[in-house]
């Protein structure tokens, strides 16, 4: 799929991609992420530009408020839309809907995860391009 410039330049085209935050190029995670022997795992630096992606020790600890955020507002999305279709379409228990989210929330949290350091990281880190 072609992006023009001013998408590839976009923060939301970095972050929904998983991009390298400096030149939204480069892969940032070393593999999927629902690869789950290396859930997580950062290059060290960008392939391509060769900016480093661990700025400082510690770095990825804010990504913990992110992924509360993340986690918090999927919850509550998820909710909403169960009830939605519980009352519209199909009638579900509070159970049904409650085994639903729970299931959703595991199965999304390596991605959730990955979002958040990518988030985190795209908050911190400004875009320079390919130089
Ligand atoms: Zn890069």
């Amino acid at each position: 799929m072609k992006f023009t410039e001013a998408i590839r330049r976009s923060p939301i085209y970095c972050i929904l991609r998983l991009k390298c935050p400096h030149c939204h190029t480069g892969e940032f995670f070393y593999k999927n992420p629902y690869n789950l022997k290396h859930l997580g795992d950062l290059h060290a630096k960008c392939l391509l530009c060769h900016q480093s992606n661990h700025p400082e020790p510690g770095f990825y600890q804010g990504a913990l408020y992110v992924s509360y955020g993340f986690g918090v507002g999927l919850f509550m999305g998820m909710f909403l839309f169960l009830n939605v279709l519980s009352l519209t379409i199909f009638h579900m228990s509070m159970e049904v809907i409650l085994i639903a989210m729970i299931v959703l929330m595991i199965l999304l949290s390596p991605y959730t995860y990955a979002l958040s350091k990518i988030t985190w990281a795209k908050m911190n880190i400004t875009f320079k391009g390919l130089k």
